[in-house]
């Protein structure tokens, strides 16, 4: 599995593109960036795969459903939060944004495959009621669930921390040390040094 990283949308989220032999999945669709399309040249996008529902994550996905025949699925809980997306940008000064819609739903513990890799589908509700990581090939896609050092805030709508820090706890730091961890926003890391130095701890 090839791993590709672009940062895109209003405040800069890292959208992953995972490639094995001609098929791929997009997780997480900000905006349509042409070096996305380029990279995606003779392969099928078979899924975009949302982490939550806000706006910064979601922008993309309508214009890349179209141009790429890809099926858009997020937890139902976040649907809520992808409805909001217009009215966000507009407080932005953004006027006439279409409203991102997804074609399915996910649930914790679902599992899905492109090529030859499997994806695994991880309820971890607290940034959004509907978050979701999803862990592909031993590496976590961790959304706005977690960051390097850090963990997604919990006071807009939908967000509490009692649930983030029980997903973060109870779920993710169950993982092997060794899992490599794509956040949605900032660099990489890994389990075993978020279970050292998060603030979470
Ligand atoms: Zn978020």
């Amino acid at each position: 599995m090839i791993i590709n990283t672009f940062t895109a949308g209003p405040i800069d989220a890292n959208n992953y593109l995972l490639t094995d032999n001609d098929e791929a999945v997009l997780i997480d669709c900000s905006e349509v960036k042409p070096e996305v399309l380029s990279a995606l040249e003779g392969k099928k996008l078979k899924f975009i795969l949302l982490t939550h529902g806000h706006f910064d994550h979601v922008l993309g996905v309508n214009e890349m459903r179209e141009k790429t025949g890809a099926k858009v699925l997020i937890n139902k809980e976040d649907v809520v939060r992808m409805n909001e997306s217009a009215d966000i940008m507009r407080t932005f000064g953004v006027q006439g944004v279409e409203t991102p819609k997804a074609d399915d739903f996910l649930n914790d513990g679902d599992t899905l495959k492109f090529g030859n890799t499997e994806i695994k589908v991880i309820a971890t509700p607290g940034h959004t009621q509907g978050c979701v990581c999803y862990l592909i090939d031993g590496k976590l896609f961790s959304g706005d669930t977690l960051f390097k050092e850090s963990v997604g805030r919990c006071d807009l709508p939908g967000g509490n921390f009692q649930k983030l820090s029980d997903s973060v706890k109870n779920r993710l730091f169950t993982l092997d040390d060794n899992t490599i961890v794509y956040p949605g926003h900032g660099p990489e890391t890994t389990i075993g040094h978020e279970k050292k130095y998060n603030e979470i701890i």
